[in-house]
């Protein structure tokens, strides 16, 4: 499949995306976890991102630009993939318009997940992440717990709350999503791509998602 998966801070993009992967061996490409990668590993890319991502702003267009060029080039990229958290801005969208003609890749379809504002608040807030920068698994310690001590049950590294999953960025997230990042939804709408799945159960949107594709 070829694929993007549009939805707030929340929304569950990156369980839906990894579920999808299983489905057909698609490449999950994640703005989020490129991005947390090269912070860990102190890159110049992580360095520039580090401020943006701290305080739940989004990274400057040029810079993602940069890192997704590279990455949808790549030959494994070519045949399947579901983007995940990328586009989040309109000249972000436009630009992926343009690189997919040059590469003559043709996208299946746009999925915007829709869940109430409540549900997301509820999970960015109880939301953890394994911190080992190879693993970044995600657990939620009402619903899909790690460890009693706190660890990775994948790699038994310590989960921490993300910096950018305070209350605080998480309310300028929320706000950053509706200005910069909702108007894709008229964006693909306009472009004939777009397909809106009510997403309160991951396993259920993927089942959703694949009746689409077939
Ligand atoms: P995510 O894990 O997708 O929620 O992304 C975490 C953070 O990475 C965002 O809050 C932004 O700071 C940054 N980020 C990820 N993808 C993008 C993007 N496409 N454009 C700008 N910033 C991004």
């Amino acid at each position: 499949m070829k694929i993007i998966l549009l939805g707030a801070p929340g929304a569950g993009k990156g369980t839906v995306a990894k579920l999808l992967t299983e489905y057909d061996g698609s490449v999950q490409i994640s703005t989020g976890d490129i991005i947390r990668g090269a912070v860990k590993s102190g890159t110049k890319l992580g360095m520039q991102a580090k401020t943006y991502m701290d305080a739940g702003d989004l990274v400057p267009d040029e810079l993602i630009m940069e890192i997704m060029k590279e990455r949808l080039a790549e030959p494994n990229c070519r045949q399947r993939f579901i983007l995940d958290g990328f586009p989040r801005t309109i000249p972000q969208a436009q630009a992926l318009k343009g690189l997919m003609e040059e590469l003559k890749i043709r996208l299946d379809f746009v999925v915007s997940l829709e869940v109430p504002r409540d549900v997301i608040l509820d999970r960015l807030t109880t939301r953890r992440t394994c911190a080992n920068s190879d693993c970044q698994e995600i657990y939620n310690i009402k619903s899909n717990p790690p460890l009693p001590d706190g660890t990775c049950i994948k790699c038994g590294s310590p989960t921490i709350q993300r910096d950018d999953e305070t209350e605080a960025a998480i309310q300028h997230r929320l706000e950053t999503y509706a200005k910069k990042t909702s108007p894709l939804i008229e964006f693909y709408q306009k472009e004939g791509l777009l397909k809106e799945f009510t997403s309160l159960n991951s396993k259920d949107t993927v089942a959703a998602i694949k009746k689409q594709l077939s």
